[in-house]
């Protein structure tokens, strides 16, 4: 992949990160802040589920933080954009819908068939 090319990716893998570190950093606050009396044992119920909600959601988020900051490390040691599997070049395509994948087509395909056997 030509150095212009890695620019573009790691630019746009920087914004995301920014993105999630922000949105990650509101939702910590809201929870925190949100100290209020629920004297309907309803509300509290919501109020509970609205919290696992936002903790599902985190979760994800701190997975997703994790593989661009993989991906930005893969920029960095000359990887990116290689398959972690067969080592062949991933499609450009399939990496600017999703910059964070490791694995080209071919082997997603065959994780995925793996998966439903499995
Ligand atoms: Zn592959």
């Amino acid at each position: 992949m030509d150095q212009e090319t890695l620019k573009e990716f790691k630019g746009l893998l920087e914004s995301q990160l920014e993105a999630l570190l922000r949105d990650a950093g509101k939702t910590v606050s809201e929870m925190t802040d949100d100290q209020s009396n629920f004297p309907d044992p309803t509300d509290r119920a919501s109020l509970e589920s609205d919290r696992n909600f936002e903790l599902r959601i985190r979760d994800r988020e701190r997975k997703l933080i994790m593989k661009i900051r993989q991906a930005l490390e893969r920029i960095e040691h000359g990887t990116f954009g290689e398959c972690e599997c067969c080592e062949e070049p991933i499609g450009i395509e399939r990496l600017r819908a999703r910059p964070v994948t490791t694995l080209c087509i071919d082997c997603k395909t065959e994780q995925e068939r793996k998966e439903k056997i499995g």
